[in-house]
């Protein structure tokens, strides 16, 4: 007889783009420069340039980095105020968020958020969101892949998860270590790359919501 733990339906969630207009909160994000004498557009030019060094968004480089083009900025602020706006990133989730959030919870899916990012300054955009409250678990995780993780967490049995992810590469990736996961790729944005290898592609969490009621 199976137990009730691996009974229980586990659905893998990403953050950015998934659940959070990432493009609106960063166009708000490098306003936020502004406040400190830094154009918006170099903010995103230095954001572009720590992308490719260190593959992510960690807050303290971005404010060095821009330190030594602006002497005159007061980085330790700015680090406090680019920290600080991401808390307000409630302001940026999808409208079609909590209603999916909501159903899961209700049919007893096990929701654990899992996204890629420098721990400290992601967490605290996860827990700005207000979403918290739905999530089971929170995984930040900094590495370039979601697989690798899940491998750590997973035990054989629960391999028939649900994985939802924007990002082309990610999906593929997972499908191709959990050919046995259902993973479905979301597309917020027109210029978003999609998959072929994946079991569903959506537009919204509404069409995601009819994929679960099958399962
Ligand atoms: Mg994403």
């Amino acid at each position: 007889m199976l137990n009730k733990k691996s009974q229980e339906r586990k659905i893998f969630i990403d953050f950015d783009v998934t659940l959070l207009n990432t493009r609106l909160f960063k166009n708000a994000y490098f306003k936020e420069f502004e406040k400190f004498g830094i154009s918006g557009k170099d903010a995103k030019e230095a954001y572009e340039v720590m992308k490719k060094i260190i593959g992510k968004d960690n807050p303290y480089f971005h404010a060095a980095y821009l330190g030594k083009r602006y002497p005159k900025v007061d980085t330790k602020r700015l680090k406090a105020a680019l920290i600080n706006f991401r808390k307000q990133s409630k302001n940026y989730v999808f409208k079609d968020v909590q209603t999916f959030l909501k159903y899961l919870i209700i049919n007893k899916w096990r929701v654990e958020l899992l996204s890629i990012g420098y721990r400290s300054a992601q967490n605290k955009k996860v827990q700005g969101s207000g979403l918290t409250k739905f999530f089971h678990k929170v995984h930040v995780v900094d590495s370039d892949n979601k697989s690798d993780h899940l491998k750590k967490i997973l035990k054989k049995p629960d391999d028939h998860f649900v994985f939802i992810d924007d990002n082309i590469y990610l999906v593929d990736d997972v499908k191709k270590n959990f050919p046995k996961s259902t993973v479905i790729q979301i597309i917020r944005y027109s210029h978003q790359l999609k998959s072929d290898k994946v079991d569903h592609v959506v537009g919204n969490m509404n069409q995601a919501k009819h994929i679960l009621e099958k399962i």
